[in-house]
């Protein structure tokens, strides 16, 4: 997301310039934090060696004691800026230069470091690059997002092994909260996992829609994601679904994977060698190993194939014949979008609405270039505040939002799909679909 060059004149600065300036000011002067913590650090280690004494954890300690005593903080919370102020100074010092800048914030600069504390020193150099790119651009969620799909882009010639790897260490771990409660953690393959919790939804939903009580009887006040959990700690506990709903019974998952057509075709070099560039991914855009996506896409049931090839035969529009989209349109704006639309939004396009950006009251037609998912929320936003949004012509679905003071953002969408053109009978000219 950026700030659209093309802005009409506009008054600045006004109160949201006033924010922003500050905004920088702090970043600024958090840059300059890590620069002397680290600068602590290091004379500190200086002069412990000075004084003859061996730089051990002792004398580490030491200084974290130090830092968090001074700044009144834990000496975890210590311990974790030493840690980060040493990596942005001496490690990744491109990345202190953007935030001295005020190119990036703080929390940018934290979520780009950890990400490259955590990789192969091999990839470091094209990460940072790239990163460092997604980060002076787009909202901290967005590029969390768009940053892992970097890393696991840029590791995917290894993505293979290091799954097989790492399903070795599949487990599941108990952690007690308070007030009697409790959390199961499940570590496995992030199919299953998406699988167990789609299933899980789908259950709970239609528990909720079979619910009318009888005369007399308490009517069933559990959100969905009470009921939600109580399906998943029902079927483990027991394993029975006899006492939920006949319509909750026999619900299977489905989950979307998207696999690059090319590399479904045949097992061969040309095949892995694709699957290496754009790998097959699930929802929220997580890579995953071609075999696992191949098993996926051979089975008939439960789950929504994608190719990244656009098929033929593809519904595109279906104009003003009917306002709800049909299933396989629907599908397809949010399959492009993966996510909300709305700036800097995470959440799935999955549990998203349809939206027509052009409203079908103002004779919007029900085509993929006027439709975006959008969250409740931001589909709240922008039908009820002075926020107004438009799909840009002919970009593959980028949705202008334009704030109440007249700031403009661009949402980009995951993925483009080309815009086709077909050349109409009477031969007066080109017409989108
Ligand atoms: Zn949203």
């Amino acid at each position: 997301m950026f700030i659209d060059p093309e802005l009409p004149d506009q008054e600045f600065p006004d109160e949201v310039d006033r924010v922003l300036e500050v905004a920088g000011m702090i970043t600024v002067f958090a840059a300059e934090r890590l620069v002397r913590i680290d600068q602590m650090r290091r004379e500190a280690l200086a002069e412990a060696t000075r004084n003859g004494r061996v730089l051990t954890d002792v004398v580490e300690r030491g200084v974290r004691l130090e830092l968090a005593s001074a700044l009144r903080v834990t000496e975890h919370a210590a311990g974790g800026l030493l840690a980060f102020a040493e990596a942005m100074v001496h490690s990744f010092p491109p990345v202190l230069r953007s935030m001295e800048r005020a190119s990036i914030t703080e929390d940018h600069a934290r979520v780009l470091v950890t990400a490259l504390s955590e990789i192969e020193p091999g990839f470091h150099a094209t990460v940072l690059a790239k990163g460092l790119e997604l980060a002076e651009r787009e909202p901290v969620g967005t590029f969390r997002r768009k940053l892992r799909t970097l890393i696991d882009t840029a590791r995917s010639a290894t993505l293979r092994e290091r799954y097989e790897d790492a399903v070795t260490k599949r487990r599941s771990v108990i952690e007690a909260a308070d007030d009697g409660m409790g959390w199961l953690h499940v570590y496995g393959p992030i199919v299953a996992i998406h699988a167990v919790h789609a299933r899980a939804t789908g259950m709970a939903k239609a528990i909720r829609a079979a619910d009318v009580p009888d005369a007399g009887a308490a009517p069933d006040r559990r959100t969905l994601e009470q009921v939600r959990t109580d399906v998943i700690l029902d079927l483990l506990v027991d394993g029975r679904t006899d006492l939920h709903p006949e319509a909750a019974r026999g619900i299977t998952a489905t989950v979307t994977v998207t696999v690059p057509a090319l590399a479904l075709l045949h097992d061969t070099d040309e095949s892995r060698a694709a699957a290496a560039i754009e790998p097959p991914v699930i929802e929220g855009m997580v890579p995953i190993p071609l075999t696992v996506a191949k098993e996926l896409a051979g089975s008939a049931t439960g789950w929504t194939r994608v190719l990244t090839h656009p098929e033929t035969g593809m519904v595109l529009s279906v104009g003003r014949d009917r306002y709800r989209p049909p299933p396989a349109l629907a599908k397809l704006a949010r399959w492009r979008a993966d996510r909300c639309m709305g700036p800097g939004c995470g959440m799935p396009a999955s549990r998203c609405e349809v939206d027509h950006n052009i409203d079908w009251a103002r004779l919007g037609h029900t085509a993929l270039d006027n439709l975006a998912p959008l969250c409740k929320g931001h589909h709240i936003v922008r039908h009820h505040t002075d926020w107004t949004i438009e799909q840009v012509a002919e970009s593959g679905g980028a949705i202008r939002w334009t704030s109440p003071t007249g700031r403009q953002y661009l949402v980009e969408p995951e993925r483009r799909v080309p815009v086709f053109r077909a050349t109409s009978s009477n031969g007066t000219g080109d017409a989108p679909f």
